[in-house]
Order: structure tokens, then C-alpha cells, then sequence
């Protein structure tokens, strides 16, 4: 979500007539887009921040400012902590940047906006296309919804994020159609709870938005996260099935293994429920790649309520997973809770969870070897890039994605004319020769033809 609103961040400053640089040294404004999801992302801002001073000193016209989440969770505080910071803009105010920079240039004041708003202004114009996939081109993030008013008992989100809202989906479709234009081929989709999509403005539910993308030429894949799975319905469910496009992945945060646990957290399903899911969504596609978010060491977790995370590891059999720490986050309920863990407990824990996932991982990606994968190319391997114009194409290492959302690296057999025919955005049959931990290694065996 931060990548897509640093595109809307940057567009909004190009209209300032500022242009993006790599040289922060010597840059005019130095934007940064901030985290508060944990407390370490938090940390890391304000060492960040504490750094910029010098360049402050050098050059008094120097714009800094701050966005995202931290900037919206403290306002003023931030301004008054540092010094040399000209600007604090909350996650809904980014429409009004040209306004606020325009102010600063020109009256050397401080700013603080904050204010969150009820409605979407769908007029906000779109991403700038020409930013469209920040590293590739082919994949991008369209938001189709912000904020979130599940109040997870961890949870910074609706605090800084504000009550959920849903964008028009003319407007969604409006958005892809252009990106697809310039080159877009895989669109994910974004909201904290994408099942909620729609039901305050009543226009058409998530898997009718899903449904309506399938129809747009030139769109190869769909991907979104994330999905509730106390809101995870039937329809959605089935859409697995039914919308050639849509990927076979799905990430499914289950947080805790433990009900008692989940009680806690105010997740709203039980274990049982969840896996119940689960076996719905194998059953409607088989092949389908499940992942999920854990939090270890939440206040209270017991050895067995942990024990209990780690066997519904094993029960699911992830295809991947992200863990944390938990930490305390401001407003959050859980904040109040006692019987916190020390910091080294919920380390181990951590580890422990990490190591099973990478050997499920590994044994999942190793079975793959020998099959054919769907790859779409987003471009050649980082080793490779530098030298992509002095090289013939069919010695490149591409890389791209199966559609249960694998790392591929592949390459053609020298000589073989296949190579001069794979570009970023083709789908490649790529036959899977090594596995790894993270990726997968192969041949390419046949170019999809026309799929644009
Ligand atoms: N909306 C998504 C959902 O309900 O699953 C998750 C959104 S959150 C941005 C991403 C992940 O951060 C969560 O799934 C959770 O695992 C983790 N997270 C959120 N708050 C946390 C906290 N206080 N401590 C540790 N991890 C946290
Ligand atoms: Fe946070 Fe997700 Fe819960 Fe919303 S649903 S409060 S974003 S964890």
C-alpha cells in the first residue's frame, strides 16, 4: 500500500514540478512515505529522520517532509521531535501536497495535516502511468479500498488508516484499463479486508469487481490481498474457479493457532473455521498457493497456545508465511493487556516458526521439479540487467512469477530462436529444473502466442 501511495506522493510533487531523483544529497524535497505497522518500522523513521539534519544544515531551502502512518499517528509530536522537519502529511492528504509545498517554498513555514477524511475524492487523478511498476513494468498495486474497521486487538490500521472506504469500481476498472494501456499485465489489488469491498456504497461486491477485471483485454493476471478470513465468503471462494485471470493464491492471515489466542486478538473465527476455509478453497482449486501472517509471543501466549500455531503450520501446510514479533502499538487494545513476553522469548518463537516454514517451503518448491510452470516475465535477472543491451536476448536470465506467485529464474537453450521471442509481460512455459527456498530454477520450453 505504501509503494502505490509513494506513486501518488510523487505524482502529486511532479505537479509542484518536481521530478524523482536517486541522489538525495541533492534533492530539493526529500519525501519520506513511513510504516507503524510494528514498532521496529517506527524506530527505523525516526533514525532516518535524525540522519537528514546534516543535509538540513548544508541547505536551509531543503523540503523535508514526512507521510504514511507514522506521520498520521503523530502530528505535531513529529515536528516538535524534529526540528528540521518542514512537513507532516497524514494518509488522506496527499491531493493537497502541491498546496502545502507551494506554501513552504514560498513562507518558509512548518506544516501539520492530519485530518482524515470520510469520502474518497475520486477525482484524485490517477497514478502517473509512466511509474507504473516501479521495478518492472508489468506488475503494479492499484488500492481499491482504504482503511479498516476491524479493530484487531493489535492493530494500528484503523487508527491511522481511518473507517474503511471503498473506491467507485468505474473508477477501479477506469485505472487498470489505463495502466493495462501502457503496459500493465498483472494488477494486485489492495485493501486491508477486500471481502468488505463495496458494502457501505453498495456499487458491487469484491468478487463482481474480480469479475469485471476478467473481462478487460490485455490483463493477464489478478492478484489481492488481503483477505479476512472471518469475511472470506462462498462467492469469493468460487471465483477461484470461475475467473480464468484471477491467480491461484491466496493470503489468508491466521495470526495465532490457538482460539484462545485469536479470542484475544478479536479476530472473530475460531481455528475450526479457518480451516474450514481452507478446505473449501482446495476443494474449489486444488492447486491453489495459501500463505499467511503469524504473530508470535502476543500478550498471554502461552508454550501451548504457541505449540497450537506451530501445528496449524504443519495442519495447512503453507506455501509461505510471514511471522513477527509482536509489539505494543499505540491506541491498540492489546497495548492494555499484562503477561507481556520478553523480547528474547518471542525471538525464539519467531525462529522457530521461520525454520518450519522455510523447510515446508523448501519441500513444497522441490516437488515442483520437473513440472511445467506458467511464468509472466517481468524482466531479466539483477545479475544480467546491466549488460541486457550488449548481450544477444536468448542468454538472458529472466525472471518472473508462477501464478501461485513463485520466484522464477530461467533461461533459454543458446541458439534456440525461443529467446529473441520471451519480452517483460510474455507468459513462459518454463519446465522447473532446480528448487530453492525462495525461487525456482528452469528452462523456457514455449512462448504462450498472442497473449496480449
Ligand atoms: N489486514 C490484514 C489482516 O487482517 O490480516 C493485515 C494487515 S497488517 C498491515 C499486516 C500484518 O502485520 C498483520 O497480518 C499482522 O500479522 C502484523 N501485525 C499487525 N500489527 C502487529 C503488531 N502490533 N505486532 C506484530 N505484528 C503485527
Ligand atoms: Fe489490522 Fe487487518 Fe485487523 Fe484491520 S483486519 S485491524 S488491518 S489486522
Amino acid at each position: 500500500m505504501n509503494v502505490y501511495d509513494s506513486g501518488q506522493i510523487a505524482r502529486m510533487l511532479a505537479l509542484s514540478g518536481y521530478k524523482t531523483t536517486p541522489f538525495m544529497d541533492r534533492a530539493d524535497v526529500i519525501f519520506l512515505n513511513t510504516c507503524s505497522i510494528r514498532e521496529k518500522a517506527e524506530q527505523k523513521v525516526y533514525s532516518f529522520l535524525g540522519r537528514l539534519a546534516r543535509l538540513k544544515r548544508k541547505n536551509s531551502d531543503l523540503i523535508i517532509a514526512a507521510g504514511g502512518c507514522v506521520a498520521q499517528q503523530e502530528g505535531d509530536k513529529m515536528l516538535q521531535r524534529m526540528p528540521h522537519l518542514d512537513l507532516v502529511v497524514g494518509t488522506h492528504a496527499y491531493h493537497r501536497l502541491p498546496w502545502m509545498i507551494q506554501k513552504i517554498e514560498s513562507k518558509k513555514c512548518r506544516i501539520v495535516d492530519v485530518e482524515l477524511a470520510e469520502t474518497i475524492d475520486e477525482s484524485e487523478p490517477f497514478i502517473n502511468p509512466a511509474k507504473a511498476g516501479e521495478n518492472n513494468g508489468v506488475t503494479n498495486f492499484v488500492t481499491v479500498m482504504r482503511g479498516c474497521d476491524n479493530y484487531c486487538a493489535y492493530c494500528v490500521v484503523p487508527y491511522v488508516r481511518g473507517r474503511e472506504i471503498s473506491r467507485d469500481p468505474a473508477n477501479i476498472i477506469q485505472e487498470v484499463e489505463m495502466q493495462v494501456s501502457n503496459g500493465m499485465r498483472e494488477v494486485t489489488l489492495l485493501g486491508q479486508n477486500v471481502n468488505s469491498f463495496g458494502k457501505k456504497e453498495g456499487k458491487a461486491s469484491f468478487p463482481e469487481l474480480l469479475a469485471q477485471l476478467n473481462e478487460i483485454k490485455g490483463l493477464l493476471r489478478i492478484r489481492f490481498t488481503t483477505s479476512h478470513p472471518k469475511d472470506l465468503s462462498d462467492d469469493l471462494i468460487n471465483a477461484f474457479g470461475k475467473l480464468d485471470k484471477l491467480c491461484h493464491h491466496i493470503h489468508l492471515p491466521v495470526q495465532s493457532g490457538s482460539d484462545r489466542i485469536l479470542g484475544l486478538m478479536n479476530r472473530r473465527y475460531s481455528r475450526q473455521q479457518y480451516l474450514k476455509k481452507i478446505k473449501k478453497l482446495r476443494r474449489v482449486c486444488p492447486q491453489i498457493a495459501i500463505t499467511t501472517d503469524i504473530i508470535v509471543g502476543f500478550p498471554g501466549e502461552t508454550s501451548d497456545d504457541f505449540k497450537q500455531t506451530l501445528d496449524l503450520i504443519q495442519e495447512v501446510s503453507y506455501d509461505n508465511l510471514f511471522a513477527f514479533k509482536y509489539s505494543d502499538r499505540p491506541q491498540t487494545r492489546a497495548t492494555e493487556l499484562t503477561d507481556k513476553l520478553p523480547e528474547d522469548a518471542k525471538a525464539i518463537r519467531l525462529q522457530r516458526v521461520l525454520e518450519k516454514q522455510k523447510k515446508q517451503t523448501l519441500l513444497k518448491n522441490q516437488a515442483l521439479i520437473g513440472t511445467t510452470a506458467t511464468v509472466l516475465v517481468e524482466g531479466a535477472s539483477k545479475r544480467e540487467k546491466n549488460t541486457l543491451s550488449k548481450i544477444d536476448c536468448h542468454r538472458i536470465q529472466w525472471s518472473g512469477r508462477t501464478s501461485s506467485n513463485r520466484i522464477v529464474h530461467f533461461l533459454t537453450d543458446d541458439g534456440a530462436s525461443l529467446g529473441k521471442s520471451i519480452f517483460p509481460g510474455a507468459l513462459v512455459s518454463v519446465k522447473i529444473n532446480e528448487a530453492y527456498a525462495n525461487s525456482l530454477f528452469g528452462r523456457a520450453i514455449s512462448v504462450t502466442p498472442d497473449n496480449v
